[in-house]
């Protein structure tokens, strides 16, 4: 059984992937002989998964595990997850951005006695302005908003011990927002420091759109609060309704009926019938949500494995591994 399990996911990193073993390697061999690094092709477009065949027959320490179509990075990771095997995982990104020579550094405090160990970035300094806006308004939010802390620019990577991989393994929800998951399962965490890099080759596989969702993922796997802030707002306004109503009776006996006010209907109308349109749509994003969980189909769908000798029934929770046994 390896000590050490490296977990990539990959989509489309054809031109990363090569620089990457050879890095993450040369890291890994001051560190330990008992190491995996298990690469999950996320449905690739590109020729990813060829390298991987070649990488894999190279060397049995590269495992590869084969989705049958994209899945999106968290279900990427969470194979990852399922298929390690090692007394410690740590996730990591195909395109180097997650310098490898901090590997050593966590390690050393995880065989020191730590379960967890976050790796934080010191700055962002290698993101845009407009990508550092948005992550400290989403951090600012997911601080007010959801009830497990989460630490901010930490990401994925990260060094897990065996007892964290299998308590996250037993979270069998479909909304995979690993940083909220990370986080709910609590365990003292200690943290190393280091520089993001820009990325090494290919490009980003996100934009904007896909952040957002990524953030209302978030919001709404840890938060109910969005769902339940309408009612207070409903009550507000019928308070004030009903001192309007007052006030207009007691106005209307003084001085007689006034009839204009078509202007200040209609605003009122428009301003209400807005603001129930985004109530019931914040209820539409957690419908959808409950929907996808209620037809617990599987996570992830593996198409094949190369090195990989479990299966899924190394899994914690049963029950888990009954729903991705499909
Ligand atoms: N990734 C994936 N599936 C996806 C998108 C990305 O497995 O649908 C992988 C990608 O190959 C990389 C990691 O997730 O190893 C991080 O992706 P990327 O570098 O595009 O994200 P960024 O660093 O810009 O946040
Ligand atoms: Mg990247």
């Amino acid at each position: 059984m390896p000590t050490l399990s490296i977990i990539v996911p990959m989509y489309n990193e054809e031109e990363a992937l090569d620089g990457f073993f050879k890095r993450v390697q040369r890291v890994l061999q001051t560190v330990t002989p008992s190491y995996e690094i298990i690469c999950v092709n996320d449905g690739s477009r590109d020729l990813t998964l060829a390298r991987l065949r070649q990488a894999a027959e190279r060397d049995d320490r590269i495992k590869v595990v084969n989705l049958s179509r994209n899945f999106g990075k968290e279900i990427a990771l969470s194979a990852g997850l399922d298929h390690a095997t090692g007394d410690a995982v740590i996730p990591i990104d195909a395109d180097l951005q997650d310098p490898p020579e901090v590997i050593p550094l966590m390690v050393a405090k995880w065989r020191a006695g730590a379960k967890l160990v976050l790796a934080k970035r010191r700055d962002r300094s290698s993101d845009g302005w407009l990508k550092r806006i948005t992550a400290n308004g989403a951090y600012w939010l997911f601080s007010k908003l959801t009830h497990p802390r989460i630490p901010q620019n930490v990401g994925d990577f990260r060094l897990m011990d065996r007892d964290v991989v299998n308590a996250i393994k037993r979270l069998p929800e479909r909304s995979r927002f690993m940083k909220g998951l990370f986080a709910w399962i609590g365990y003292e965490a200690e943290t190393v420091e280091y520089d993001r890099e820009a990325r090494f080759a290919g490009e980003t596989k996100w934009n904007y759109w896909k952040l957002w969702n990524f953030a209302l993922d978030g919001i709404t796997s840890f938060s109910s609060l969005p769902l339940r802030v309408w009612s207070y707002l409903g009550f507000g306004v019928s308070l004030f309704a009903m001192a309007y109503l007052g006030f207009t009776i007691v106005k209307t006996m003084i001085f007689g009926l006034d009839v204009p006010g078509y202007a200040s209907l209609m605003s009122v109308i428009l301003f209400f019938n807005g603001v129930l349109l985004v109530g019931i749509g914040v209820i539409g994003e957690y419908l959808a949500r409950i929907f996808t969980e209620v037809k617990a189909r599987p996570l992830y769908i593996v198409s094949e494995t190369i090195g990989v000798e479990t299966d899924a029934s190394a899994s914690a929770s049963p029950e888990l591994h009954r729903r991705d046994a499909i």
